[in-house]
């Protein structure tokens, strides 16, 4: 469906044209040459780490990290079940199962759960082999906590970061938490190369394996040899020259959505029962801004407000439905071998691999997300809380005056 305001549209301009153009003249028209490299070293000074490798998505990247750390059949990756299906699919890429842990208030993995997921899976005497985190909507999860807890247990940390590009928590930049983060520049990111995503981390060994990994795993000789299987996930040097010009403008694009945020709360603030979901915004960097409706206090569902604006050419989306819920995730039910397709299913069952306390579902019920891009004009914002403020009149609640 195409709305007149969307989502997140992409932002780019003349700038993304020339730097376009400078790299198709330059004949670099392939994955590899003087802007990925550029690429990588300004990811890795903006993201506080040593090391960056572009790859072609964040799912290539999330899949790289964590074949980089040793994750595969047989093992249990902790995931948060609030997340998009990528950070769910690179786990069973590798053969091993997802398994899913609920969220805090403020979307992202809840480390009491974390702690109490290793207690029993460590139990049930499975390996657990990774714990990703997600930065949800560009919110910095709360690594202290997360990855004390994964080092008592000598797993690494892998920080699903794709959405938390410009990010930071304790003044410490997003990607430079746990073992290596991911990033992606997908159309609908903070910053786009129109699809491509990046690992970063501290460790040259890991950042020359996943380089290796993602050129079809080529030995270092003339002819083609292969010790390991490889995958073609490598940036294209075109794209990469897209992705520097976007990145120059990191700060300008964040700066725009936290404007646009701070206009949503103060409609949120004048109405009973909707709230800025995710909390304050100290560190975030507004990606996508989201409403969580109480219809009891709000007098109104997100439901009846998401049809209107739909209907009145706006974008909203429900926050991500829990990894949990999703039919290829969940219980597969009684089996009939006969009937299975033959298809990555995650195994055993739902019931087993998650460690559930009802806030991504009431998320997921109660949420959505309203246009937040960058691009958009100050005449559409205004659209946008026109619309919102005069649903909420209608059907809601002033607060009292005190
Ligand atoms: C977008 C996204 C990804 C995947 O990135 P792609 O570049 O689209 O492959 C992974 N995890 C999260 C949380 C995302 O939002």
């Amino acid at each position: 469906m195409n709305f007149a305001i969307s989502l997140s549209k992409p932002q780019v301009g003349p700038a993304e044209e020339a730097a376009l153009l400078r790299a198709f003249r330059s004949g670099w028209v392939a994955p590899a040459g003087p802007e990925l490299d550029l690429f990588e070293q300004e990811l890795a000074v903006a993201t506080g780490r040593q090391h960056a490798v572009a790859l072609s998505s964040g799912t290539a990247a999330l899949h790289l990290a964590l074949l980089c750390h040793d994750v595969g059949p047989g093992d249990v990756v902790f995931c948060s079940t609030m997340t998009f299906a990528a950070t769910a699919n690179a786990v069973v890429y590798t053969g091993a199962t997802p398994y899913f842990i609920d969220c805090d208030e403020t979307g992202n993995m809840d480390p009491e759960l974390l702690a109490a997921a290793f207690d029993t899976v460590r139990a049930e005497g499975r390996r657990v082999a990774a714990v990703v985190p997600v930065d949800l909507l560009g919110k910095v999860a709360d690594y202290d906590t997360i990855c004390r807890i994964a080092d008592r247990h000598g797993v690494p940390v892998i920080a699903d970061s794709a959405e938390s590009l410009g990010a930071s928590r304790n003044g410490r930049p997003a990607g430079c938490f746990g073992n290596c983060a991911i990033f992606s520049f997908n159309g609908n990111k903070i910053i786009t190369s129109s699809g491509g995503g990046a690992l970063v981390c501290d460790d040259k060994t890991i950042a020359d394996r996943a380089r290796y990994l993602a050129t079809q795993a080529r030995q270092p000789v003339s002819h083609y040899e292969h010790a390991d299987i490889g995958y073609n996930y490598r940036l294209s040097n075109l794209l990469a020259a897209l992705g520097r010009a976007q990145l120059a403008r990191l700060t300008e694009f964040a700066a725009r959505r936290r404007d646009i945020r701070r206009r949503y709360r103060q409609v949120c603030e004048e109405f009973q029962g909707i709230e800025i979901f995710g909390g304050d915004d100290v560190g975030d960097n507004c990606w996508l801004s989201a409403i969580i409706v109480d219809p009891v206090l709000a007098g109104f569902d997100v439901d009846g407000l998401a049809a209107t604006l739909h209907g009145l050419g706006t974008e909203t989306r429900p926050l991500w439905k829990p990894m949990h819920l999703q039919p290829v995730f969940a219980d597969p039910g009684p089996i009939n071998p006969a009937a299975q397709p033959r298809r990555h299913r995650a195994e055993p069952p739902r019931s087993a691999n998650s460690m559930l306390n009802g806030t991504s579902e009431h998320y997921f019920r109660c949420g959505i997300t309203l246009p937040s891009g960058s691009g958009l004009s100050d005449r559409e914002i205004s659209t946008v809380l026109r619309q919102l403020v005069g649903y909420a009149r209608q059907h809601g609640k002033v607060h009292a005056i005190a």
